[in-house]
């Protein structure tokens, strides 16, 4: 039987046992990535935290299938149906076709994604590949009285609902009235403003490359109704958990839900998990904005992607998170220094099985207390320090690494084997050295750090300054 699993529902906004429809299992959904541009590292902290939540749950005792959409058509550049087509604007901008766009930038994002630890979804499917589905999705809201085409398009009624606004406390639903009211560009055919599209013919893009017959002429399909189809065709009727950042839960997440369970006739998902954003020192982190940073940039200028998977587990999922690499090389000094001591430890003897029971018990209750990452690094440094051996160690290192996915021992490893054969003695007296440097350069006293690397220098070891961190070789 699987373990108690807490964490924050947004549906419910509180803290909750998760109990799922069928005992032991799990099925999610995961809103994917739009690619018509490069996922920058605010999104991929999104796809850390949610691949944490999956690990956690797997290290409860929970079998989890998970499914994630690519959405390669009908994004808008606002999430409510106005301005210009994402992938239209990608393709223009790179003088390509939007398939040639959508198939570079999914394996963009792939790369990245998987650089960072994370395992890929069960199933990965792009919005192009469900077509029939979407059409079929619209045909019922319509037959039930749900939808209506009005200039051609065709559009979700919101006013049939008793409850459009289901994330929201009662103030924050007129403070969401009127910003629809205020922000959005008039739209003349719908009856309501929260109304939505779920099938566009009567389009402004002349251009638009993607298009399909269907029963309301040639066109495609809005924004929102991939996640609903793509989840149903893949999981059913019911999803037990579904991802998605902050900036989903209005409009995207709360149409899902409209659409879904009326077309459904039930409710459709219990528990929302949503992660907060990442932002730089000038606000939120935007894919729109062009110039921002991504995973593999990160890499290029030599940090190693587990660390910016260090650096993002440091903190609660729940909280915005601030980058500046004044705050990724303080996660790569800590890294660097865990690393160092899983190196030292070595295989003696045999694992003790109750201390390792016990720890890996904290472990997963600090994970099941919504996901505090944090308290489950700070258990690893408890295991470091506990007073047992380091068979036991090792293996815990091991356990929770299954979560944590830092791969610390393979780096370990590493460390070990760029070290092997060097004489401790010499060894502990660079790593004072190289101490004793950052102490002087931090007082400002280049001469003497200057001095100290004249020093190891003699001594024929060479020093250099990395982004992970001092290194150093013999020469
Ligand atoms: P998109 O490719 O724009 O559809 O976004 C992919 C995922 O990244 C979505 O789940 C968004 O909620 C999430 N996201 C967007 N911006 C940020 C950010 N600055 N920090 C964290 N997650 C984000
Ligand atoms: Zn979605």
């Amino acid at each position: 039987m699987a373990n108690k699993f807490t964490f924050y529902n947004t549906l419910n906004r509180k803290i909750e046992e998760f109990i799922p429809r069928e005992e032991g299992k799990v099925s999610m959904y995961t809103c994917g990535p739009t690619v018509y541009h490069y996922a920058h590292i605010g999104n991929i902290r999104t796809y850390i935290m949610q691949d944490v939540l999956v690990k956690a749950l797997g290290y409860a005792g929970y079998d989890v299938k998970r499914v994630m959409n690519i959405t390669d058509v009908g994004h808008l550049s606002s999430d409510a149906d106005t301005g210009e087509d994402k992938m239209l604007a990608g393709a223009k901008r790179e003088h390509k076709t939007v398939m040639e766009i959508a198939k570079f930038y999914t394996d963009a994002f792939f790369t990245d994604f998987d650089a960072v630890g994370n395992k890929r979804p069960d199933v990965v499917e792009p919005a192009t590949n469900c077509i029939p589905e979407f059409i079929h999705m619209v045909e019922v809201l319509l037959e039930k009285g749900f939808a209506y085409v009005a200039g051609g398009n065709v559009y979700f009624d919101t006013s049939k609902l008793d409850d459009y606004y289901v994330f929201s406390s009662d103030v924050e639903k007129e403070q969401l009235q009127v910003g629809v009211r205020d922000d959005v560009e008039e739209d003349t055919n719908k009856k309501n403003k929260t109304d939505f599209v779920l099938w566009f013919t009567k389009s402004k893009f002349e251009d638009q490359a993607l298009k399909w017959d269907s029963p309301w002429g040639v066109g495609y399909p809005g924004w929102h109704i991939e996640c609903s189809c793509i989840s149903m065709k893949h999981l059913g009727e019911y999803i037990d958990i579904h991802c998605g950042g902050v900036d989903n839960i209005f409009p995207h997440h709360t149409n899902e839900i409209a659409r879904s369970e009326s077309y459904l006739g039930h409710e459709w998902c219990k528990y929302w998990f949503h992660s907060n954003h990442l932002n730089d020192q000038s606000g939120k982190m935007s894919k729109s904005k062009g110039a921002f940073l991504t995973v593999s940039l990160l890499k290029e200028k030599g940090y190693d992607p587990l660390v910016y998977r260090f650096f993002c587990l440091q903190s609660h999922y729940r909280k915005p998170l601030v980058f500046s690499f004044e705050a990724l090389d303080q996660a790569a000094a800590t890294f660097g220094k865990l690393v160092k001591r899983v190196a030292e430890l070595k295989e003696d003897g045999a694992v003790d099985e109750a201390v390792k029971a016990e720890f890996e018990t904290k472990f997963r209750e600090a994970l099941s207390n919504d996901l505090n990452t944090s308290m489950a690094i700070t258990i690893l440094y408890d295991v470091l320090k506990a007073d047992t051996n380091d068979a036991t160690k090792i293996a815990l290192v091991d356990s929770f690494d299954k979560v944590l996915s830092l791969d610390l021992l393979a780096h370990a490893k590493a460390l070990g084997d760029d070290k092997k054969g060097i004489d401790p003695e010499l060894e502990a007296y660079v790593l004072d050295a190289i101490e004793r440097r950052a102490n002087a350069k931090k007082a400002k006293d280049f001469a003497t750090a200057d001095a100290i690397r004249a020093e190891l220098l003699e001594k024929g070891v060479e020093i250099k300054d990395t982004r992970e961190g001092v290194k150093w070789q013999l020469i």
